[in-house]
């Protein structure tokens, strides 16, 4: 009995070899230096915001060498996948602008070298392991889980590392025909790799973000087929890796200490292994102590967060690169209109530690990415998001859409805009007070400052919507409000107040806040006269009247 005889009985149906995949998966046609990068998420409905730094990196390195960037399903693990878990990975990156060259979803498949679900790639696999059978380097395992559960445990008592190695792997033993009687008997069984390497023995491997490290040799006979038939992770991605000619992998460092068990799998094909790039985990900042985001504590962990709270995509970006390297930031502030693809992403520049990601850098991130908008993209993007996720503000823009962007318009599209609204979940809260119906049902708390006595007011309301009220145009606006001021005895000359304080009762700053707080509420608002324009007489007077 030979190898070859066990390799046969397990897979009677397996004709090809790899030499026959290979050529269905031809090395790729690319200009020199370009890179093959892959986004592999095993699709359990969650997008860690970890594993989506990895895609926008894995984006970055494809498109700024003219390579590739596909996404592959790692859906070999039946038992935790998730309705629509496929479509909500796809459909984030589409929302974040991530636009892969080649993906699967359902039937339809983009790209020549699918399918690009690792469920459906189950007989290429099983190529691979019948030639590992053949050459002596993968044996069944017919150990039950109790029995392996116990050994595990016998290890734990002995304080010696838990696995399938030197002398727990008992199956590795038996001879060729116990291990052909046993399949022929239908004992169940699974697939394991032959390791030949010694825990002992460390050998050198360059990480890209880590540098150069030692990591001792793999010993552990690694399952690599299931009782499903289905392959796992560490054997999967070696096959895949290889046939869709990834030259970069990009992924989370938890898997920098499986390492030496992929090496020795590629090695033990002849293959070249890609690059590694292990991403640092994303840290928080936890009121001084910093910490792993966590995906049951932080509701940042999730990229629908960002979405919900109406976080332009761009923003997020953004507000990542800053810990996918930590340069970036102050090149975005000397390149402040250049797109994030232009920088010079390098793999030493990620954080080894891990990168604190801050909510409150999003958040000024976003105000600026919000403030560069034209009135027509921040229309676009902010009613559908309301579609989705606020019936009011869907509610309003589609009432009157010109007015809409007019608010919205008032101290924007020029050299320094206005950068008031950091998420489009903030826009009711900033434009609220445009809007009679929802003027007169809100609670409303008047921020008066320095003039707060309530006949004064009266007073500088009434003479003002008698005899100075001017909305014609900016200067008559302005000529008014200081024809007023000067009539009441306060200053409209902000420098002669300044040197004369006592002379007057206050300043064209003091009556143009009671205008402003008795309009809005509000004592910062954008431009008045802009906002007094759009709202037009009536309603001016009618508020006045009310205070
Ligand atoms: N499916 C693995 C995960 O979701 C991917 C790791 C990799 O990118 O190779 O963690």
């Amino acid at each position: 009995m030979t190898n070859k005889d066990l390799a046969n009985l397990i897979f009677p149906n397996i004709q090809e070899t790899i030499e026959d995949i290979e050529k269905k998966y031809p090395k790729r046609n690319l200009p020199e230096g370009a890179k093959v990068t892959r986004f592999a998420p095993s699709p359990t409905g969650f997008m860690h915001i970890g594993n989506f730094q990895q895609a926008v990196t894995d984006y970055i390195l494809a498109k700024k060498s003219n390579g590739v960037f596909y996404v592959r399903n790692e859906d070999t693990d039946q038992s935790r996948l998730k309705e629509g878990a496929v479509d909500l990975i796809l459909e984030t990156l589409n929302y974040y602008n991530i636009k892969p060259d080649e993906y699967q979803d359902g039937e339809k498949i983009v790209g020549n070298y699918g399918p690009y679900y690792q469920s459906k790639r189950k007989h290429i696999y099983q190529v691979f392991i019948k030639h590992l059978i053949e050459i002596g380097r993968a044996y069944p395992c017919f150990c039950s889980k109790e029995k392996l559960e116990e050994t595990r445990k016998k290890q734990e008592r002995y304080k010696q590392r838990t696995g399938y190695y030197g002398p727990y792997s008992t199956c590795r033993k038996l001879t060729l025909d116990t291990m052909i009687e046993k399949v022929k008997n239908k004992e169940p069984y699974i697939i394991r790799f032959k390791s030949y390497g010694s825990h002992d023995e460390k050998f050198r491997f360059d990480d890209l973000v880590k540098g150069r490290i030692m990591l001792p040799e793999n010993d552990l006979d690694d399952v690599i087929m299931k009782q499903d038939g289905l392959p796992t992770y560490h054997f999967a991605h070696v096959v895949d890796d290889y046939l869709m000619g990834t030259t970069h992998v990009v992924r989370g460092e938890e898997w920098l200490s499986s390492v030496p068990r992929h090496l020795e799998m590629f090695n033990a094909f002849g293959f070249k292994p890609p690059k590694y790039i292990h991403a640092p985990l994303i840290m928080k900042n936890d009121n001084g102590k910093i910490r792993k985001i966590s995906k049951r504590k932080d509701p940042e962990s999730s990229m629908t967060y960002y979405r919900e709270h109406g976080y332009p995509p761009l923003a997020v970006i953004e507000s990542l690169m800053t810990i996918i390297n930590t340069n970036y930031e102050e090149w975005h502030q000397h390149n402040p209109d250049k797109s994030y693809l232009d920088f010079e992403y390098s793999p030493k520049k990620m954080s080894a530690s891990g990168g604190v990601y801050d909510l409150d850098k999003l958040k000024n991130i976003s105000k600026t990415v919000i403030s560069k908008m034209t009135k027509e993209e921040l229309y676009k993007e902010s009613y559908n998001w309301a579609c989705t996720y606020s019936k009011e503000l869907k509610e309003i823009i589609e009432k009157d859409k010109d007015y809409y962007m007019a608010i919205i318009n008032i101290e924007r599209e020029q050299k320094k805009p206005r950068k008031d609204i950091g998420k489009y979940e903030d826009i009711i809260d900033n434009i609220w007070y445009m809007y009679d119906e929802l003027y007169n049902t809100r609670e409303k708390e008047y921020e008066w400052i320095n003039i707060t006595n309530k006949e004064e007011i009266k007073n500088i309301l009434n003479t003002y919507m008698d005899k100075y009220f001017n909305i014609d145009n900016k200067d008559s606006w302005f000529n008014g409000v200081k024809e007023l001021t000067d009539s009441l005895g306060y200053c409209s000359n902000m420098k002669e107040y300044k040197n004369n304080p006592d002379k007057y009762k206050g300043s064209v700053a003091d009556i143009s806040t009671v205008l402003r707080v008795a309009l809005t509420t509000k004592s910062t608002t954008p431009d008045l006269y802009e906002i007094m324009s759009l709202l037009g007489e009536e309603k001016i007077k009618e508020r006045y009247n009310n205070i």
